[in-house]
């Protein structure tokens, strides 16, 4: 059996007094909310904070608020089945639902919140592994080696950006509001995430996350697929989130597309699917867009399945996501 560290435990009831502790307990502490990525991390070593801060009792992190016309606010701490069965995400933001539904298992979306995925570790196959694994193959730079594993002469860690809700956010134009006694800030989610896999958010270690902010739904369609091993629960090793609206002639007005899992953070490739702007999409043509889009996605051998596989089967995927939104 693995076990916990030992830790203090710290109960704050509200977001001042979180920001607080977190600030005056220094880098050593680390904020858990639902525990379900942070608890499994720790019981593995690779974290081991003396302190926790549990965010689960601040009840304005749980509420979700506001209108599709107007922009919708969620709070960090609501759950993952709170955000999959709300009736206006699936209505107004469908990918959004159909990601939070896609993490996991229903017992870890009960406890898991959409902060804590947002902020989810990157993943990697030769990391995610006890302890005791970890030490017989000498380790790797991301915890307590030196070298990268995956690519051995690389100089930087390129673990996976594993969140299912990551790349929807990105691609719904999302924002966040960070918070620390310095003060506050809000920016957008992709802002939030940088192309690193050690290093894999641009939040200060003071900051705490304490909502999303959606932007107005107005005419966005949106879809997530996912790419996994077994259907019932694990992580993706592949997401796609796709987002379009369309004019009043049945033209593409806008298009978005990021690709989740097969980068240190979500990938944007809005390039490739702009080219459907001003199209009336064809089955040819979302061929042709999901080909140029699936190229910018690198799978590197460092997650399930072979490198072969997932590269094959990346454009399929983008294809049927933009089916999903235009029935073509
Ligand atoms: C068996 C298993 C399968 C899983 N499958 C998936 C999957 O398919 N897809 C997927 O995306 N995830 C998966 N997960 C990971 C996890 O369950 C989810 O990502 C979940 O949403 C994490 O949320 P949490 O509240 O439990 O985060 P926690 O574990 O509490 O925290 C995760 C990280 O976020 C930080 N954090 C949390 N909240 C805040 C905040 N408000 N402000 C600042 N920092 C914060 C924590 O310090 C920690 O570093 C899986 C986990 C397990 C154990
Ligand atoms: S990508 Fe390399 S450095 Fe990063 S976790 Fe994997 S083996 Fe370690």
């Amino acid at each position: 059996m693995l076990r916990l560290p030992p830790f203090r435990y710290l109960a704050p009831g509200t977001i001042e007094q979180a920001v607080a502790m977190l600030a005056g307990e220094g880098e050593q502490a680390m904020l858990v909310a639902g525990g379900t990525d942070l608890y499994p991390n720790m019981k593995r070593r690779q974290f081991t904070p003396p302190v926790l801060i549990g965010l689960r009792g601040i009840a304005a992190l749980k509420s979700i608020d506001g209108s599709p016309e107007q922009g919708m606010r969620i709070g960090a701490g609501v759950t993952l089945t709170t955000l999959a069965e709300h009736p206006l995400i699936q209505q107004h933001y469908p990918a959004l639902a159909t990601a939070s539904a896609a993490v996991s298992t229903p017992q870890l979306r009960n406890a898991g919140t959409i902060g804590g995925n947002v902020l989810l570790d990157t993943r990697c196959n030769y990391y995610n592994q006890t302890e005791f694994w970890r030490h017989s193959i000498g380790y790797c730079m991301k915890k307590d080696g030196d070298i990268c594993l995956v690519a051995p002469g690389s100089p930087r860690c390129w673990a996976i950006s594993s969140a299912d809700t990551a790349p929807v956010l990105v691609t719904l134009d999302a924002q966040v509001r960070l918070v620390s006694v310095r003060g506050e800030r809000v920016i957008p989610v992709r802002q939030l995430f940088q192309d690193d896999g050690m290093h894999p958010y641009t939040k200060a270690a003071d900051e705490i996350l304490t909502e999303i902010l959606l932007p107005p739904a107005d005419g966005w369609r949106s879809a997530y697929i996912k790419l996994r091993r077994r259907g019932s629960f694990d992580f993706p090793i592949l997401g796609v989130a796709a987002a379009l609206r369309l004019a009043a002639d049945g033209t593409v007005a806008d298009a978005r597309l990021t690709l989740g899992a097969v980068a240190s953070h979500p990938l944007e490739v809005n390039d490739a699917v702009a080219r459907l702007v001003g199209q009336r999409p064809t089955p040819q043509l979302l061929e042709e867009v999901a080909a140029l889009a699936a190229k910018r996605a690198r799978p590197l051998d460092n997650a399930d399945l072979t490198i072969n596989y997932r590269k094959q089967v990346t454009p399929v995927y983008i294809r049927r996501a933009l089916h999903e939104l235009l029935e073509v």
